[in-house]
């Protein structure tokens, strides 16, 4: 697999600036843990103890929070996630509230597409931009070994109906497990190139709350390139590796075609060194990283009489301490006590 130029987030100037000159302005925010699947990398048949309601950030609050992000931190995209986003009460009414932000924030969501159909152009009309949609497999039997649940006519359903929308672009995130539905990784291109969705495999990562992840069995980057290549030639685009800034997939392009496909090499080739992103889980906690050890609190002091200056200084605070990495190959890995339904991924 090619290696591409990877700029850097660079100038170290922004209100969110950490200790290694990457600047936030990417805000991941999680608006519940809970979910409708049971994606076998992500959490365990039985679910998990969802976070009790009063610990959740209200709609107020969530607004809040956010127009200090986007006023006096530098924020200028929100990514909505859990979770399953979806099963928020009142998404549309948050997301229109988000779209009256001024600067407005470019307004994106990540969703497991269940119940899209039926949404998906309520929320385009509330303001929301672009979509991530996640599906791994398109046999329906292996939809339910991965999830476990029995879904994928409303995904693929959904798929269609934010395209529909309007929604632009529509990208589909997909993880692939050895043994599972790594052999899809073509039939999930082919149908990608199709429907006129961007494609986007990312790695999989020690986040479930399980903790059954295992390196060795993992799909890496360069096996699906390999995968992918020996069907579909990828060519290396210059143009989209100078777009890419810190976006974390890296991009070829499908030769003789204009279709794109992504490759998130999350583990195998880290890009900690450009990453713009701050996350705020459902419970009103500032995390630096997906795998930080600790977080800040902005729901408690929020709650104490906390000022608008007061939680913007607590959040430009907790920035410093942004790890240089994720640090998966040191040694001394710990894997996060959240699991990534709980942060927001
Ligand atoms: N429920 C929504 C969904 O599935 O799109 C949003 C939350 S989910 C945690 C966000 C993304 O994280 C999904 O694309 C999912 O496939 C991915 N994900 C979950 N666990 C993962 C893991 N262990 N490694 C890599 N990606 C993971
Ligand atoms: Fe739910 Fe998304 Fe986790 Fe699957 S990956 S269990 S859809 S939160």
């Amino acid at each position: 697999m090619p290696v591409l130029r990877r700029p850097t987030t660079g100038s170290g100037r922004g209100p969110l600036a950490d200790r290694f000159g990457r600047v936030a302005t990417d805000l991941r925010l999680s608006l519940t843990d809970k979910c409708n699947l049971r994606c076998t990398y992500c959490m365990p048949a039985e679910g998990l103890d969802w976070m009790p309601s009063a610990q959740l950030l209200a709609d107020d609050e969530v607004v809040r929070l956010v127009r200090v992000g986007v006023e006096r931190l530098g924020i200028t995209t929100v990514r909505l996630t859990g979770g399953e986003p979806l099963l928020r009460r009142n998404l549309e009414g948050l997301v229109t509230e988000l779209a009256a932000l001024s600067p407005r924030p470019v307004l994106a969501l990540t969703t497991n597409g269940i119940g899209l159909a039926a949404r998906a152009e309520g929320l385009a009309a509330a303001g929301l931009d672009r979509i991530n949609i996640s599906l791994d497999t398109l046999q329906a039997e292996t939809f339910v070994q991965l999830s476990r649940r029995r879904r994928l006519a409303d995904v693929l359903a959904g798929v269609r109906a934010a395209r529909e929308a309007g929604l632009d672009p529509v990208k589909i995130n997909t993880v692939l497990l050895r043994g599972v539905n790594d052999h899809e990784a073509v039939p999930l291109l082919e149908w990608a190139m199709a429907e006129g969705v961007q494609l986007r495999f990312i790695e999989q990562m020690p986040l479930d709350a399980q903790h059954a992840w295992q390196r060795r069995t993992m799909i890496t980057a360069a096996e699906i390139w390999a995968r992918l290549d020996a069907h579909h030639r990828l060519v290396e685009d210059p143009a989209d590796a100078l777009a890419r800034g810190s976006a974390p997939a890296e991009l070829f392009r499908v030769a003789g075609t204009s279709h794109t496909v992504g490759i998130i090499a999350a583990v195998t080739k880290p890009f900690c060194g450009s990453c713009d992103r701050v996350r705020l889980t459902a419970d009103g906690q500032v995390r630096t990283c997906l795998f930080s050890q600790s977080e800040t609190d902005l729901r408690g002091v929020m709650r104490a009489g906390a000022s608008d200056g007061d939680l913007a200084d607590i959040w430009i605070t907790a920035l410093r301490g942004k790890q240089a990495g994720h640090g998966i190959d040191d040694p001394s890995f710990l894997q996060p006590d959240r699991p990534m339904s709980a942060i927001g991924g």
